[in-house]
Protein backbone atom coordinates (compact mmCIF):
# COMPACT_ATOMS: atom_id res chain seq x y z
CA UNK A 1 0.00 0.00 0.00
CA UNK A 2 1.70 2.96 -1.38
CA UNK A 3 1.87 5.80 1.67
CA UNK A 4 2.66 9.46 0.93
CA UNK A 5 2.72 12.61 3.28
CA UNK A 6 1.96 15.76 2.68
CA UNK A 7 3.03 18.92 4.16
CA UNK A 8 0.10 21.21 4.21
CA UNK A 9 0.30 24.99 5.30
CA UNK A 10 -2.27 26.30 7.80
CA UNK A 11 -3.87 29.25 6.57
CA UNK A 12 -2.85 32.78 8.62
CA UNK A 13 -3.14 31.65 12.28
CA UNK A 14 -3.99 33.88 14.52
CA UNK A 15 -1.20 35.71 17.00
CA UNK A 16 -3.96 33.59 19.48
CA UNK A 17 -3.84 30.65 17.85
CA UNK A 18 -0.02 30.57 17.15
CA UNK A 19 0.43 30.83 20.79
CA UNK A 20 -1.76 27.97 21.40
CA UNK A 21 0.24 26.32 18.90
CA UNK A 22 3.68 27.06 20.08
CA UNK A 23 2.90 26.41 23.66
CA UNK A 24 1.59 23.03 22.76
CA UNK A 25 4.25 21.97 21.03
CA UNK A 26 7.20 22.96 23.39
CA UNK A 27 5.34 21.56 26.27
CA UNK A 28 4.67 18.12 23.96
CA UNK A 29 8.56 18.27 22.84
CA UNK A 30 9.35 18.47 26.69
CA UNK A 31 7.13 15.60 27.26
CA UNK A 32 8.67 13.57 25.27
CA UNK A 33 12.14 13.62 25.48
CA UNK A 34 11.63 13.19 29.14
CA UNK A 35 9.72 9.81 27.75
CA UNK A 36 13.24 9.03 26.05
CA UNK A 37 14.09 8.74 29.79
CA UNK A 38 11.26 7.59 31.32
CA UNK A 39 12.09 3.97 32.93
CA UNK A 40 8.22 2.84 32.88
CA UNK A 41 8.10 3.68 29.33
CA UNK A 42 6.64 0.31 28.12
CA UNK A 43 3.90 0.55 30.48
CA UNK A 44 3.64 4.49 30.37
CA UNK A 45 -0.53 5.80 29.82
CA UNK A 46 -1.46 9.02 29.76
CA UNK A 47 -2.01 9.21 32.96
CA UNK A 48 1.80 9.21 33.37
CA UNK A 49 2.09 12.76 32.19
CA UNK A 50 1.03 13.83 35.89
CA UNK A 51 4.56 12.65 36.60
CA UNK A 52 6.01 15.03 34.20
CA UNK A 53 4.31 18.13 34.98
CA UNK A 54 1.34 19.81 36.26
CA UNK A 55 0.33 21.55 33.13
CA UNK A 56 -2.74 20.79 30.63
CA UNK A 57 -2.29 18.67 27.54
CA UNK A 58 -4.62 16.68 25.81
CA UNK A 59 -4.73 13.02 26.87
CA UNK A 60 -5.24 12.11 22.81
CA UNK A 61 -1.39 14.31 22.13
CA UNK A 62 -0.28 12.52 25.39
CA UNK A 63 -1.28 9.16 24.36
CA UNK A 64 0.19 9.34 20.83
CA UNK A 65 3.69 10.94 21.86
CA UNK A 66 3.86 8.13 24.04
CA UNK A 67 3.67 5.67 20.90
CA UNK A 68 5.37 8.15 18.66
CA UNK A 69 8.76 8.22 21.60
CA UNK A 70 8.32 4.11 21.89
CA UNK A 71 8.33 3.39 18.76
CA UNK A 72 11.38 6.04 17.78
CA UNK A 73 13.34 4.51 20.94
CA UNK A 74 12.88 0.50 19.18
CA UNK A 75 13.94 1.68 16.25
CA UNK A 76 17.17 3.71 18.06
CA UNK A 77 15.85 6.76 15.69
CA UNK A 78 15.72 9.58 18.38
CA UNK A 79 18.48 10.74 20.84
CA UNK A 80 16.70 14.02 21.59
CA UNK A 81 13.92 15.48 19.95
CA UNK A 82 14.65 19.21 19.00
CA UNK A 83 12.02 20.42 16.38
CA UNK A 84 9.08 21.29 18.17
CA UNK A 85 5.96 18.81 17.15
CA UNK A 86 2.61 17.33 18.27
CA UNK A 87 1.41 14.77 16.75
CA UNK A 88 -2.58 13.39 16.04
CA UNK A 89 -3.74 10.02 14.89
CA UNK A 90 -6.46 9.76 13.05
CA UNK A 91 -8.95 9.27 15.62
CA UNK A 92 -8.28 12.98 16.64
CA UNK A 93 -7.48 14.49 13.37
CA UNK A 94 -10.02 14.88 10.17
CA UNK A 95 -9.79 16.58 7.08
CA UNK A 96 -12.57 17.61 5.28
CA UNK A 97 -13.66 19.93 2.41
CA UNK A 98 -16.15 22.77 2.84
CA UNK A 99 -17.42 25.21 0.81
CA UNK A 100 -14.68 24.86 -1.86
CA UNK A 101 -11.92 24.96 1.14
CA UNK A 102 -9.87 21.95 2.48
CA UNK A 103 -9.94 22.09 6.25
CA UNK A 104 -8.41 20.38 9.20
CA UNK A 105 -9.55 19.97 12.96
CA UNK A 106 -7.40 18.69 15.66
CA UNK A 107 -7.37 19.08 19.70
CA UNK A 108 -5.39 21.77 21.63
CA UNK A 109 -4.92 23.25 25.06
CA UNK A 110 -8.05 25.02 24.90
CA UNK A 111 -10.25 23.47 22.73
CA UNK A 112 -10.78 21.84 19.23
CA UNK A 113 -10.09 24.25 16.63
CA UNK A 114 -10.99 23.76 12.48
CA UNK A 115 -8.63 26.25 10.24
CA UNK A 116 -8.12 25.70 6.89
CA UNK A 117 -5.36 25.15 4.48
CA UNK A 118 -3.56 26.17 1.85
CA UNK A 119 -3.30 23.76 -0.39
CA UNK A 120 -0.89 24.01 -3.42
CA UNK A 121 -2.16 23.33 -6.80
CA UNK A 122 -0.24 19.94 -6.93
CA UNK A 123 -1.11 19.05 -3.36
CA UNK A 124 -5.35 19.81 -4.24
CA UNK A 125 -5.41 16.51 -6.94
CA UNK A 126 -3.76 14.59 -4.47
CA UNK A 127 -6.10 15.59 -1.68
CA UNK A 128 -9.19 15.03 -3.89
CA UNK A 129 -7.81 11.59 -4.47
CA UNK A 130 -7.35 10.82 -1.06
CA UNK A 131 -10.08 11.68 0.17
CA UNK A 132 -12.61 10.44 -2.57
CA UNK A 133 -10.63 6.75 -2.54
CA UNK A 134 -11.33 6.89 0.89
CA UNK A 135 -7.28 6.70 1.72
CA UNK A 136 -5.94 5.56 5.04
CA UNK A 137 -5.02 8.61 7.09
CA UNK A 138 -2.23 7.60 9.33
CA UNK A 139 -0.74 10.50 11.67
CA UNK A 140 -0.69 14.29 11.17
CA UNK A 141 1.94 16.43 13.01
CA UNK A 142 1.91 19.51 13.69
CA UNK A 143 5.15 21.82 13.88
CA UNK A 144 6.44 24.96 12.65
CA UNK A 145 8.91 26.50 10.50
CA UNK A 146 10.02 29.62 9.42
CA UNK A 147 7.10 31.61 11.77
CA UNK A 148 4.29 29.19 9.65
CA UNK A 149 2.43 26.43 10.55
CA UNK A 150 1.72 22.96 9.23
CA UNK A 151 0.41 19.68 9.22
CA UNK A 152 2.28 16.83 8.16
CA UNK A 153 -0.57 14.21 7.31
CA UNK A 154 0.17 10.67 5.68
CA UNK A 155 -1.66 9.01 3.88
CA UNK A 156 -2.29 5.56 2.70
CA UNK A 157 -3.77 4.33 -0.46
CA UNK A 158 -5.17 1.20 -1.80
CA UNK A 159 -3.59 0.93 -5.18
CA UNK A 160 -6.41 1.07 -7.76
CA UNK A 161 -6.44 -1.78 -10.04
CA UNK A 162 -4.83 -1.24 -13.92
CA UNK A 163 -8.01 -0.67 -16.25
CA UNK A 164 -8.65 -3.52 -18.36
CA UNK A 165 -7.30 -2.01 -21.74
CA UNK A 166 -4.38 -0.33 -19.93
CA UNK A 167 -1.89 -3.37 -21.67
CA UNK A 168 1.37 -1.32 -22.86
CA UNK A 169 5.03 -1.41 -20.82
CA UNK A 170 6.80 2.44 -20.63
CA UNK A 171 10.54 3.03 -19.97
CA UNK A 172 11.75 6.28 -18.75
CA UNK A 173 15.37 7.45 -18.72
CA UNK A 174 16.24 10.38 -15.89
CA UNK A 175 19.16 12.32 -16.91
CA UNK A 176 21.03 15.62 -17.12
CA UNK A 177 20.39 17.43 -20.60
CA UNK A 178 17.26 16.07 -20.55
CA UNK A 179 15.46 15.48 -17.55
CA UNK A 180 13.00 12.59 -18.82
CA UNK A 181 12.25 11.09 -21.29
CA UNK A 182 9.37 8.57 -21.87
CA UNK A 183 8.90 5.53 -24.44
CA UNK A 184 5.67 3.83 -24.96
CA UNK A 185 6.19 1.67 -27.88
CA UNK A 186 6.56 4.39 -30.70
CA UNK A 187 5.24 7.04 -28.88
CA UNK A 188 7.73 9.46 -26.56
CA UNK A 189 7.75 12.71 -24.55
CA UNK A 190 10.78 14.34 -23.97
CA UNK A 191 11.56 16.93 -20.90
CA UNK A 192 14.16 19.20 -21.49
CA UNK A 193 16.70 20.07 -18.47
CA UNK A 194 17.32 23.65 -20.49
CA UNK A 195 15.63 25.61 -17.91
CA UNK A 196 16.87 23.85 -15.32
CA UNK A 197 20.32 24.25 -16.50
CA UNK A 198 19.85 28.08 -16.89
CA UNK A 199 18.41 28.22 -13.37
CA UNK A 200 21.49 26.21 -11.99
CA UNK A 201 23.74 28.15 -13.82
CA UNK A 202 22.03 31.28 -12.81
CA UNK A 203 21.92 30.28 -8.91
CA UNK A 204 25.65 29.35 -9.03
CA UNK A 205 27.33 32.33 -10.01
CA UNK A 206 25.14 33.87 -7.45
CA UNK A 207 26.44 32.11 -4.93
CA UNK A 208 29.82 32.49 -5.90
CA UNK A 209 29.30 36.30 -5.47
CA UNK A 210 27.80 36.02 -2.11
CA UNK A 211 30.73 33.58 -1.44
CA UNK A 212 33.36 36.17 -1.62
CA UNK A 213 31.16 38.42 0.56
CA UNK A 214 30.93 35.88 2.42
CA UNK A 215 27.28 35.85 2.78
CA UNK A 216 26.56 32.77 4.49
CA UNK A 217 23.47 33.27 5.61
CA UNK A 218 22.40 34.32 1.81
CA UNK A 219 23.86 31.09 0.17
CA UNK A 220 21.91 28.88 2.96
CA UNK A 221 18.88 31.05 1.17
CA UNK A 222 19.92 30.50 -2.47
CA UNK A 223 20.52 26.90 -1.95
CA UNK A 224 16.94 26.06 -0.26
CA UNK A 225 15.04 28.30 -3.20
CA UNK A 226 17.10 26.40 -5.86
CA UNK A 227 15.55 23.15 -3.94
CA UNK A 228 12.49 24.35 -3.59
CA UNK A 229 12.32 25.13 -7.75
CA UNK A 230 13.75 21.70 -8.73
CA UNK A 231 10.98 20.31 -6.70
CA UNK A 232 8.36 21.97 -8.08
CA UNK A 233 9.84 20.98 -11.16
CA UNK A 234 9.92 17.63 -10.77
CA UNK A 235 6.02 17.62 -9.67
CA UNK A 236 5.03 19.07 -12.84
CA UNK A 237 7.33 16.64 -15.36
CA UNK A 238 6.17 13.45 -12.85
CA UNK A 239 2.31 14.87 -13.27
CA UNK A 240 3.10 14.86 -17.27
CA UNK A 241 4.89 11.42 -17.62
CA UNK A 242 2.42 9.62 -15.38
CA UNK A 243 -0.90 11.52 -17.51
CA UNK A 244 0.92 10.62 -20.92
CA UNK A 245 1.26 6.73 -19.24
CA UNK A 246 -2.61 6.83 -18.46
CA UNK A 247 -3.60 8.83 -22.02
CA UNK A 248 -1.49 5.73 -23.58
CA UNK A 249 -2.88 2.66 -21.75
CA UNK A 250 0.40 1.43 -19.75
CA UNK A 251 0.34 -0.82 -17.31
CA UNK A 252 4.12 -1.35 -16.18
CA UNK A 253 6.20 1.56 -15.90
CA UNK A 254 10.34 0.96 -15.60
CA UNK A 255 12.78 3.08 -14.42
CA UNK A 256 16.83 2.50 -13.70
CA UNK A 257 17.73 1.57 -10.15
CA UNK A 258 20.07 4.27 -9.46
CA UNK A 259 21.22 3.27 -6.42
CA UNK A 260 24.67 2.84 -5.81
CA UNK A 261 25.37 4.92 -9.03
CA UNK A 262 27.19 7.69 -7.12
CA UNK A 263 29.24 5.15 -5.72
CA UNK A 264 31.05 4.15 -9.53
CA UNK A 265 31.47 7.61 -10.62
CA UNK A 266 35.00 7.25 -12.87
CA UNK A 267 35.62 10.60 -13.57
CA UNK A 268 35.52 14.46 -12.30
CA UNK A 269 33.30 14.99 -14.45
CA UNK A 270 30.80 12.09 -13.57
CA UNK A 271 31.05 12.71 -9.78
CA UNK A 272 29.84 16.28 -10.58
CA UNK A 273 26.50 15.11 -12.15
CA UNK A 274 25.92 13.02 -9.32
CA UNK A 275 26.07 15.91 -7.11
CA UNK A 276 22.49 16.77 -8.66
CA UNK A 277 21.56 12.90 -8.46
CA UNK A 278 18.98 13.85 -5.12
CA UNK A 279 17.19 15.89 -7.58
CA UNK A 280 16.94 12.54 -10.12
CA UNK A 281 16.14 10.46 -7.06
CA UNK A 282 13.43 12.15 -5.97
CA UNK A 283 11.92 12.80 -9.93
CA UNK A 284 11.75 8.84 -9.47
CA UNK A 285 10.16 8.87 -6.41
CA UNK A 286 7.51 11.29 -7.33
CA UNK A 287 6.92 9.49 -10.91
CA UNK A 288 6.66 6.33 -8.74
CA UNK A 289 4.01 7.59 -6.29
CA UNK A 290 1.61 9.15 -8.81
CA UNK A 291 1.93 5.93 -11.33
CA UNK A 292 1.38 4.19 -7.78
CA UNK A 293 -1.58 5.78 -7.63
CA UNK A 294 -2.94 5.66 -11.17
CA UNK A 295 -3.11 1.82 -10.84
CA UNK A 296 0.25 1.38 -12.64
CA UNK A 297 2.89 -0.65 -11.97
CA UNK A 298 6.55 0.47 -11.04
CA UNK A 299 9.68 -1.89 -11.69
CA UNK A 300 13.21 -0.93 -11.63
CA UNK A 301 15.64 -2.37 -13.96
CA UNK A 302 19.85 -2.63 -13.50
CA UNK A 303 21.22 0.60 -15.58
CA UNK A 304 24.29 -1.47 -16.99
CA UNK A 305 24.66 -0.67 -20.47
CA UNK A 306 21.09 1.02 -20.95
CA UNK A 307 22.59 3.93 -23.24
CA UNK A 308 25.23 1.75 -24.99
CA UNK A 309 22.62 -0.90 -26.46
CA UNK A 310 21.46 -0.82 -30.02
CA UNK A 311 18.59 -2.97 -30.82
CA UNK A 312 20.72 -4.89 -33.06
CA UNK A 313 22.36 -6.27 -29.55
CA UNK A 314 25.55 -4.48 -29.69
CA UNK A 315 26.72 -2.96 -27.00
CA UNK A 316 30.01 -0.45 -27.13
CA UNK A 317 30.53 2.76 -24.87
CA UNK A 318 31.28 4.63 -28.74
CA UNK A 319 27.60 4.19 -29.65
CA UNK A 320 26.60 6.63 -27.91
CA UNK A 321 27.64 10.48 -28.46
CA UNK A 322 26.11 13.11 -25.97
CA UNK A 323 22.43 13.16 -27.64
CA UNK A 324 23.12 10.91 -30.25
CA UNK A 325 23.30 7.10 -30.43
CA UNK A 326 24.35 5.76 -33.46
CA UNK A 327 25.27 1.75 -33.37
CA UNK A 328 28.91 0.88 -35.02
CA UNK A 329 27.75 -2.01 -36.12
CA UNK A 330 24.54 -1.17 -37.74
CA UNK A 331 24.49 2.55 -38.16
CA UNK A 332 20.61 2.44 -36.50
CA UNK A 333 20.84 6.25 -35.34
CA UNK A 334 18.19 7.76 -32.60
CA UNK A 335 17.99 10.33 -29.68
CA UNK A 336 20.89 9.07 -27.00
CA UNK A 337 18.10 8.84 -23.70
CA UNK A 338 14.95 8.11 -26.27
CA UNK A 339 17.22 4.96 -26.62
CA UNK A 340 17.89 4.78 -23.40
CA UNK A 341 14.40 4.81 -22.15
CA UNK A 342 13.11 1.66 -24.95
CA UNK A 343 16.23 -0.19 -23.42
CA UNK A 344 15.02 0.27 -20.04
CA UNK A 345 11.43 -0.89 -21.00
CA UNK A 346 12.60 -3.94 -22.58
CA UNK A 347 14.66 -4.75 -19.40
CA UNK A 348 18.06 -5.08 -21.38
CA UNK A 349 20.08 -6.12 -17.97
CA UNK A 350 17.17 -7.79 -16.33
CA UNK A 351 15.23 -6.68 -13.34
CA UNK A 352 16.86 -4.80 -10.36
CA UNK A 353 16.64 -7.10 -6.88
CA UNK A 354 17.97 -4.19 -5.00
CA UNK A 355 15.38 -1.30 -5.38
CA UNK A 356 11.95 -3.08 -5.61
CA UNK A 357 8.40 -1.17 -6.67
CA UNK A 358 6.42 0.50 -3.77
ZN1 LIG B 1 22.97 -1.88 -34.11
Amino acid sequence: MPTLTMKLELMKPTRHKQAIYRQMTELNTRFANWLLGYEELARATSAHFRKFSDEKLPSAIVNQTIREVTSKKKNQKAKIFRRQWCVYNNQNFRIEHENGQYKVSFPTQEKRVGVPVVAKAHQLKRLELALSEGANIGTAMLHEKKGKWFVSVSFAFATPKPAETAKKMMGIDVGLDFLAVGSIGTHACFFSGREVAFHRRRHAARRKQLGKAKKLNAIRKSKGKEAQWMKEMNHLISRRLVDFAVANGVRTLRMEDLTGIRHSAKSKKEAGRNLHSWAHYQLQEFIAYKAAMAGIQVEYVKPDYTSQTCKCGHAEKANRKRHVFRCRTCGYQLHADLNAAINIAKAISGLSATKKAG
